[in-house]
């Protein structure tokens, strides 16, 4: 009665054919019940690393895994990770098993995993096998352990977020042992690498509705572990009749109202993280945040640094973080060229999603015409001939350097300058009067 396509079935069949077990195991099984498009499926199996391969010797394989069980069959429809059965060995460091060990057991394989609606697997033959309850608890829309959590959160520390990570995409809640399991023991968050914290963290915020994960993080008191810096936001008031809601809620919704682009979901959550740093009350009391934009692009960059994030991610968000409040600029055509030369043209729209949403979740009147125009005005000035990036001008490096120019940081900022001036008289971007202007420059400079 699942749906199990037919390159998995395929594996399944011929493990069986030289009397082994096979099962779908895992995600895949949970997501079938649900309803919903399994990411990827996973074997488990009773035949071993070595025997796997035996089976398979007429496929390509790979062996990476080797060691801790996996084998992975290649099929053009896709490769499927296949995997022994394990107990896993004592955890001593709260992060991954001493030892692997094999099982003959499936049952013992679906002990060692984190999740009820996890540790379920299916065959046709067998059916499905779910000795934790599973499915009920899948009824129920519940996370809970298998097992005792407390024991299990202290095997492997992550299973504490992936917790959260499962009941945000699932939209489910955490069954109360294991959430009282996860209050007290997120401190031990703290021992995980960045990256596997990371990779969860990015899996909520790219869920439906990311608020959800946010506040069991919080409520949870994880996020003064892997997030320190957004709880100076909590309850932070902002004393301005343009935000009734204080900087956490805000957040919340605006990262709820963002499109689900890791950029942009990453900005839109650290957007205000420079307003506790910034605030500050005039006569009336009402509050100001003065440069909170760019002390938010800094301390996000720190953030996302720890987080041990790639350059170019972090790049990013640090521009749309930088350039957010923009909205509020009252820009004509010059200055929406610069606007696209800082924040770049592949950015430039994630930018107006961003703003878009700053502003649904902005008390007061919703004044979305405003970047709905300037949408309009970006395609235009994108889509003509006009210059806005040092590409379009009509004179390049090579030329300066022809002129006399010694190749270096100097050539760029030429380019820089003269791209200004054409972004004030667009005429001047042709090469003898680019040309006239750079000779001119040299000869004064030298
Ligand atoms: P996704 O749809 O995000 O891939 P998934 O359930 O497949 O979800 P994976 O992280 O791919 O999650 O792991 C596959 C399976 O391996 C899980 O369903 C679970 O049974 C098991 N598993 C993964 N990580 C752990 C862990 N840290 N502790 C115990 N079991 C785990
Ligand atoms: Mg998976």
């Amino acid at each position: 009665k699942f749906n199990i396509p037919s390159y998995v079935k395929n594996v399944i069949e011929k493990l069986e054919e030289k009397n082994y077990e096979a099962f779908v195991v895992g995600g895949s099984i949970r997501d079938l019940i649900l309803g919903r498009a399994p990411s990827d499926f996973d074997v488990t199996t009773n035949a071993r690393p070595e025997e796997i391969e035996e089976v398979f010797q007429e496929y390509k394989t790979l062996s990476v895994g080797k060691a801790f069980g996996t084998i992975i069959v290649v099929q053009k429809e896709g490769n499927l990770e296949v995997t022994t059965y394990r107990v896993e060995g004592e955890y001593l460091d709260g992060r991954r098993p001493s030892e692997v060990m094999f099982s003959n057991h499936l049952v013992e394989d679906l002990k060692r995993r984190d999740f009820t609606v996890n540790a379920m697997a299916y065959n046709a033959n067998t059916g499905l096998v779910d000795p934790f309850q599973g499915r009920e608890d899948l009824q129920e829309k519940r996370i809970k352990s298998v097992g005792n959590p407390k024991e299990r959160f202290e095997e492997d520390h992550l299973r504490i977020l992936r917790a959260v990570r499962f009941a945000v995409q699932l939209g489910f809640t955490i069954e109360v042992n294991t959430y009282r399991a996860c209050k007290d023991m997120g401190y031990l968050l703290q021992k995980i690498s960045m990256e596997r914290i990371r990779e969860e963290l990015f899996k909520i915020l790219l869920s439906e509705k990311p608020s959800y994960g946010l506040n069991l993080l919080k409520d949870l008191d994880l996020l003064k572990v892997i997030l320190p810096e957004l709880v100076d936001t909590i309850g932070f008031e902002q004393h301005n009749p343009h935000h009734d809601k204080d900087v956490f809620d805000h957040i919340l919704c605006v990262v709820d109202h963002s499109p689900p682009i890791l950029e942009v979901r990453l900005a839109a959550l650290l957007h205000d993280i420079g307003k506790p740093d910034t605030f500050s009350q005039d006569k009336e009391g009402i509050g100001h945040f003065y440069g909170h934009d760019k002390v938010g692009a800094e301390k996000a960059k720190k953030i996302l640094q720890r987080l041990k994030c790639p350059n170019e991610l972090i790049y990013s968000v640090a521009i749309l973080i930088r350039e957010h409040m923009t909205q509020y600029a009252n820009y004509k055509d010059k200055g929406l060229k610069r606007l696209i030369k800082r924040v770049g043209k592949d950015r430039i729209f994630q930018l107006i999603t961003l703003q878009k949403s700053d502003r649904i979740c902005s008390a007061g009147e919703i004044k979305m015409d405003v970047l709905t125009q300037r949408e309009k005005e970006i395609r235009r000035i994108l889509e003509s001939a006009e210059a806005y990036e040092k590409s379009q001008l009509k004179i390049n490096g090579k030329d300066l350097i022809q002129l006399g120019y010694v190749p270096g940081k100097i050539i760029g900022e030429i380019l820089d300058d003269l791209l200004e001036q054409v972004i004030d008289h667009p005429q001047l971007n042709d090469k003898e009067k680019l040309l006239q202007i750079a000779r001119k420059k040299f000869r004064k400079n030298s």
